[in-house]
């Protein structure tokens, strides 16, 4: 007998995989061109130059044992800590290359967090919408996986139902901003807000609740600053990804940094190491480790995202959709017409509009349009937005 979860996580694909593959039966029927597919998160501007050339010249010219040889399990030395430095300069907080461990991405960065910080019986909370992977991974950490909503309309955290749903087993929290799917950026005020009342829950119960800070879209930000949160709260676990600022998805690099405020960083640390151990996450890929160190703060150019999110944004408001403005990201949720947002999707299909219902995402009624598509295909999709919408009229 062979697990049976995790048959079924291999089975059941995931909602928005679902519809990329309609999107790839459709192009093969209807040419690539007339498919307007809003459905992956997959960056579509190229990494910056300097990222190839740092690739190239690190294969040709650095000896390949170094290069394609393992790493320390928690990554290189040097590499750790130059990330470690750039944290302390950026963000102006405390930060030790013993408290970084390089990890294949986010996804990584998060199941190894979880799984370190988790005991049997413990919650953590997600607030919704959310990444539909953090239930796969915290459950798989052994937590009991709780949502809580934020306001409908402007996706801040409500406060009221957060303090209602922390109690002595909460163990985490995780929050991610700017956000997928609805690309809103928390706050200052609104972290100061959330430090205040974890730090009120840690007291009343005696425990320690950390926020476990999912940061893939941190540079992806249209004149805004995101709050640095270990610069807020001290129990913070920060996962890092390289993923979408460099547009590097598929290399697979990332980092976890343990905030030297957290209660017991230097344990903390250990269960990191541990999680990476037991999960097989070690020596994240040695190649992409050199290649990251060169480029911290760099970011690809994120213009062009801004430039499709002002052009849709613009254009859906007129049709007469109701979207929160996304300060950053690359996504925009919008309010479903009709009550059962996959209803719309599958009627959206009828002008080959490729979008994601909003239930995967614990948040119902609502769509996320993927807008890291080409400016070409913002402009052709419009038309059928409005045709979509007058359906309604
Ligand atoms: N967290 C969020 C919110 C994401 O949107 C994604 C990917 O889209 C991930 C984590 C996983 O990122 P990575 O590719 O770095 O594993």
């Amino acid at each position: 007998m062979i697990n049976a979860k995790m048959t079924e996580l291999g089975k059941v694909r995931s909602v928005i995989r679902e519809i990329f593959e309609y999107g790839n039966k459709r192009r093969a029927e209807i040419g690539a061109e007339n498919v307007l597919d809003f459905s992956l998160g997959n960056p579509s501007i190229p990494a910056p130059e300097k990222v190839r050339e740092i690739m190239a010249r690190l294969v040709t010219e650095t000896d390949p044992v170094k290069l394609h040889g393992y790493t320390s399990a928690q990554g290189d030395a040097g590499v750790r800590k130059a990330i470690s430095d750039s944290i302390t300069e950026r963000f102006g907080v405390a930060a030790s290359p013993d408290l970084i461990y390089m990890t294949c991405g986010a996804a990584a960065s998060l199941t190894i967090s979880l799984t370190a910080l988790v005991n049997d019986g413990d919650e953590v909370i997600a607030l919704a919408p959310f990444f539909p992977e953090y239930r796969v991974f915290a459950e798989k950490a052994g937590a009991n996986f709780k949502v809580v909503k934020c306001s409908d309309g402007d996706f801040q955290i409500d406060f009221c139902a957060l303090e209602n749903a922390i109690n002595e087993n909460t163990k985490a929290i995780i929050v991610n901003s700017p956000n997928n799917p609805t690309g809103v950026v928390l706050s200052e005020e609104t972290i100061v807000k959330l430090s205040d009342l974890l730090n009120k829950k840690q007291a009343e119960f005696g425990t320690s609740i950390y926020i476990i800070c999912d940061e893939p879209y941190r540079e992806l930000v249209y004149g805004m600053e995101v709050p640095y949160i270990p610069a807020f709260y001290d129990n913070t676990i920060v996962c890092y990804s390289f993923s979408k600022s460099l547009s590097l998805p598929g290399e697979r690099i990332g980092y976890i940094f343990v905030s030297p405020k957290t209660d017991n960083p230097t344990d903390i640390y250990a269960a990191v190491c541990g999680a990476g151990r037991a999960l097989g996450f070690v020596c994240a890929p040695s190649l992409l480790q050199y290649t990251v160190k060169e480029c911290i703060g760099l970011t690809a150019d994120i213009e062009v995202y801004k430039k499709n999110r002002d052009i849709l944004y613009n254009a859906l408001c007129e049709y007469g959709y109701k979207c929160a403005k996304p300060d950053g990201a690359f996504y925009l949720f919008m309010k479903s017409p009709e009550s059962d947002a996959n209803a719309f999707c599958e009627r959206a299909k009828k002008y080959e509009l490729l979008l994601v219902p909003s239930d995967s995402f614990g948040y119902e009624g609502y769509v996320r349009i993927s807008y890291c598509v080409s400016e070409k295909q913002i402009l052709k999709s419009l038309p059928a937005f409005k045709a979509l919408m007058e359906e309604y009229k």
